[in-house]
């Protein structure tokens, strides 16, 4: 009788559904950030799909996990990719050509050469940047039938997009699934699915740059979205007292020195939102503003060092609880 209970419990529990207004979550750690899945709709056991989910790409997509598929790529300078890495490749090439480099995802052996893969921070100097420069830049990787080759020196980084990739895959297959509501926070990249079933809006908080655990300001909205911020507080080495950011200038070698602390970019798709947020964060206030004219393909709010907030004209109508400065199309 007591194994009939023991039965019926693990079966309850294994058909559990997340339903009402309070949601089912989740919590993991992968891709060195704390990350939250809610679900306010569809089956409990839907989250640890979420999370094996998130596990595989870690593994896929990771630079620092020797075993990884982008690690034998670096390793052997070719190789045959999966896919969903060939995919994940094409989309960081095309955002590094639209945003002229400001995005690139062969910064590897500079980010290794500052020492952030290994938290021992270093600083290279003029020579050893210049050298390590020479194989940076997607001109240095050939693609042909699934098959990707690495000019010598050249090392892939997917540490820019990895996140906002992972997010948009479980979204994807959240709606996939029929969930008409979720929130997925990894870190700073938040991707939201449908509406909730109260009807209230999504908020989601800016940190402060200088008080990261606070919010600076609220985004207001409704429906699905990918929100990603990329801030000089996020992750840093110290060395003498200073402080070395870990978005690198691609054009220079050194971490961006463009005025920001952070910018937080808007968009439908969340491996646009997490490769622009790097490149206006390398490119500052004038030139990212330019390029949002341009494009129109996200909106964003940015922190510069003085601590102002500038937000374009589709944010602005998003954002509250601060005071900050429109920027018109
Ligand atoms: P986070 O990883 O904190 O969310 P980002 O999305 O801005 O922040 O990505 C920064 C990471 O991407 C760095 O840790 C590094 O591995 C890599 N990276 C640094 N600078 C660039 C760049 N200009 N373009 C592409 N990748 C970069
Ligand atoms: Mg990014």
């Amino acid at each position: 009788m007591k194994r009939l209970w023991l039965l019926l419990l693990v079966c309850v529990l294994l058909l559990s559904a997340c339903s009402g207004e309070t949601p089912c979550q989740t919590e993991l750690f992968a891709m060195d950030t704390y990350m939250t899945i809610r679900v306010w709709d569809g089956e409990e056991a839907l989250l640890s799909e979420c999370a094996q989910l998130i596990y595989a790409l870690e593994a896929q997509l990771s630079v620092t996990r020797s075993d990884s598929e982008l690690s034998a790529l670096n390793a052997q300078g070719q190789a045959e990719l999966s896919s969903g890495t060939l995919s994940l490749l094409a989309q960081a090439i095309c955002y590094s050509e639209k945003t002229e480099g400001a995005f690139d995802p062969t910064v590897y052996p500079l980010v290794e050469s500052w020492g952030f893969p290994s938290g021992q921070a270093k600083i290279p100097d003029d020579e050893t940047l210049a050298e390590l420069l020479s194989s940076v830049g997607t001109a240095h990787i050939h693609c042909s039938d699934g098959e990707v080759l690495l000019d010598e020196g050249t090392r892939l980084d997917f540490g820019a997009i990895a996140k906002g990739y992972a997010a948009q895959c479980v979204a994807e297959y959240l709606a996939e699934q029929g969930v008409r509501a979720a929130m997925i926070n990894l870190g700073g990249n938040v991707q939201t699915l449908g509406e909730k079933p109260d009807g209230t809006a999504w908020l989601v908080g800016i940190a402060d740059p200088e008080e990261p655990s606070q919010a600076v300001a609220t985004l207001r909205f409704t429906g699905s979205m990918a929100l990603v911020t990329s801030g000089s507080y996020q992750r840093y080495l110290e060395l003498d007292g200073q402080r070395y950011h870990h978005i690198l200038d691609p054009k220079t070698g050194k971490p961006a020195d463009s005025g920001l602390l952070s910018v937080t970019v808007l968009a439908q798709d969340g491996v646009l939102a997490d490769a622009y947020s790097t490149a206006l964060f390398v490119m500052g206030l004038e030139d990212g503003v330019a390029f949002w004219r341009q494009e129109q393909s996200f909106e964003a709010v940015f922190i510069t060092q003085g601590g102002s907030i500038f937000a374009t004209q589709g944010a602005s109508a998003l954002l509250s609880g601060c005071d900050f400065t429109e920027i018109c199309a």
